[in-house]
């Protein structure tokens, strides 16, 4: 959940487009009414959108036109041929013929990442996904572990998805996802965290407990933080880590594939196991929408890293259409933010207690937990 709400001179420009068509932003008029000069804002700012977007349309239409003239492939990449020379494989793509050896490393860049993917949204059981995805995969495991066998997998990779009441994008994410992980030669299983009970969501605390109960299982090295209704439109948005902290989710859909603000880091993001533990994880104390990004944010700067992030369009993402009916705002997180340093050392991995339900389907590994204010205490600061 990103703060994007965040008013701040910096992010005026950013702001223009996250009220855009989004219905975050509606969502934002109805929950805080009092906030006068943001809402006469907004108003603003979503007539300028309207005009902006007006204009994009215009944009694609032509940019559909101009690829129906000229594509002349029927695969699944719809995409492949394009006209920005950006999205050209660079050199460093490995040569046609290529074989792996079980006994090396798996390569990064493959060709079998051929950059753009079609995203299909369409809603779908998970008995569908989970016969189509194991077909001819009997050794996947339960839980969903796989791993290549034609070369030493670089990363192993949590994938960590924090979810309540949209069971329904379980199967789409997994439909969409497993078989881009596959191609892109990672170890990798899937945790889906439920929160139960009547506190209000907390994503950042259900990521760590995510982390916790991944950690047993195996020795993961790498940490994937998934919002459960984001669709990566390029299969070369490679899900290992890097030397430092990854956002990957750059250029969303919904604010017209342009990055907020710089500070965001939303939506899908990547941590090593080791600088995960180095920030003491994600918050614990941003109970409904908003700002536990931001703070995530901060952590990481606050230990000397920098982020980084996908080039071009490799970043880019769809996300699943949804409504906020009956979900929290976090309208405490701008004090929280002011102290993210001094809270860093008290509340985090360090002071979550919880008892977690955990079961094994087909494809993930399904955490549900009930949580609580009083399961992660913070000491004053
Ligand atoms: N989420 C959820 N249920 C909720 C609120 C959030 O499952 O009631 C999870 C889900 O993974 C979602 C993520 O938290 O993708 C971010 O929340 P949301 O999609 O509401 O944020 P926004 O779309 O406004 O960025
Ligand atoms: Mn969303």
């Amino acid at each position: 959940m990103p703060t994007h709400l965040r008013f701040r001179r910096r992010s005026f420009l950013g702001l223009l487009f996250l009220f855009s068509l989004s219905t975050s932003a509606l969502y934002f008029i109805y929950s805080a009414p009092g906030v006068v000069n943001e809402y006469v804002f907004m108003v603003q700012a979503r007539g300028i959108q309207i005009r902006e977007n007006v204009k994009n349309i215009g944009a694609q239409v032509l940019e559909q036109v101009v690829r129906g003239a000229y594509s002349n492939n029927g695969t699944d990449y719809a995409y492949d041929f394009n006209v920005s020379e950006s999205d050209a494989p660079p050199t460093t793509y490995l040569p046609e013929g290529f074989t792996y050896l079980p006994s090396q490393v798996c390569p990064e860049r493959l060709l079998s990442m051929k950059g753009r993917l079609e995203v299909n949204m369409s809603e779908v059981s998970l008995e569908e996904v989970e016969r189509y995805l194991l077909e001819g995969e009997p050794q996947m495991a339960s839980g969903g572990y796989w791993k290549p066998k034609d070369c030493l997998p670089r990363w192993k990779v949590a994938i960590l998805v924090p979810f309540r009441n949209r069971h329904e994008h379980l199967p789409i994410l997994l439909r969409h996802l497993v078989p881009v992980l596959k191609k892109q030669r990672l170890q990798f299983a899937f945790y889906f965290i439920e929160q139960e009970g009547m506190e209000p969501f907390n994503r950042a605390m259900l990521f760590n407990v995510g982390y916790k109960e991944a950690m047993k299982d195996l020795d993961w090295d790498c940490l994937v933080f998934h919002d459960v209704d984001h669709l990566m439109e390029n299969d070369r948005n490679y899900y290992g880590c890097t030397d430092m902290p990854r956002h990957f989710a750059v250029k969303l859909d919904k604010y017209s594939y342009m990055l907020p603000y710089n500070e965001f880091f939303g939506g899908v993001s990547g941590l090593t196991v080791e600088q995960f533990k180095k920030i003491n994880g994600f918050p614990n104390a941003f109970w409904g929408w908003g700002g536990e990004d931001d703070d995530l944010w901060n952590r990481v700067r606050f230990a000397n890293y920098t982020v980084s992030r996908p080039q071009r369009d490799e970043g880019r993402y769809k996300s699943i259409p949804h409504h906020h009916r009956g979900e929290a705002q976090f309208l405490g997180r701008y004090s929280l933010l002011r102290h993210s340093k001094e809270r860093q050392k008290v509340d985090g991995l360090n002071n979550l207690n919880y008892s977690p339900l955990v079961s094994r389907r087909p494809l993930y590994t399904n955490i549900t937990v009930n949580l609580s204010r009083m399961l992660a205490p913070v000491a004053d600061y």
